[in-house]
């Protein structure tokens, strides 16, 4: 039987000062080890996106790749995957972005995504959304159509929904 949202945030374990102090991590092994809330949890962001046309999911390396690849085959389209520099063995197209101290880049190959594709994109934690604003921006600028962006979870006080307000955005446990 399928988890209630309630229920799998009670699987969300809190960390605090990791990766450095202040921050409160949340930890989502708890949830995946679980078998019935992984698939719980699957089966609520399907919902959410269900009868939009989606051709692919795309999602950020490494724990967007557990959540996007999972919904990828319970939808029944393709996998994209997103990730740091140097990772990608063909040639790809990047976006750089900003971070508090520097900046990052996100890459794709550069025949991930044709014209008009409807991408979904996917992680597990909505933070301040600049991950995600990035990966917008790029499968965006390849000229794929975004269907929305799909979290288990969000750090509402972050206000990650400011950098994604062009999208529609939706989480499985909202703050
Ligand atoms: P963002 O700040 O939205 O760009 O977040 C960057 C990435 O780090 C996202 O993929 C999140 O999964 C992860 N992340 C950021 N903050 C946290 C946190 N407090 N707990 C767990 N994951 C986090």
């Amino acid at each position: 039987m399928t988890m209630t949202p309630a229920e799998l945030a009670e699987l969300i374990r809190l960390v605090p000062d990791f990766p450095k102090p202040g921050i409160q991590f949340k930890d989502i092994t708890p949830l995946l080890k679980h078998g019935r809330a992984f698939k719980s949890s699957i089966h609520h962001m399907a919902e959410m996106f269900k009868g939009e046309t989606i051709h692919a999911i795309a999602a950020p390396e490494a724990r967007g790749f557990i959540f996007g690849t999972s919904l990828a085959v319970e939808m029944g389209c393709g996998f994209l995957p997103i990730r740091k520099p140097n990772k990608l063995p063909y040639e790809t197209k990047s976006h750089t972005y900003d971070l508090e101290y520097g900046t990052d880049t996100v890459h794709m190959h550069s025949d991930a995504v044709g014209a008009g594709d409807r991408v979904l994109l996917v992680d597990d934690v909505l933070a301040t959304g600049g991950t995600m604003a990035a990966c917008a921006e790029l499968v965006g600028g390849m000229g794929g159509s975004i269907v929305g962006c799909g979290f288990l979870l969000e750090l509402g006080f972050l206000n990650g929904r400011d950098k994604l307000k062009d999208h529609r955005v939706e989480v499985v446990l909202p703050e």
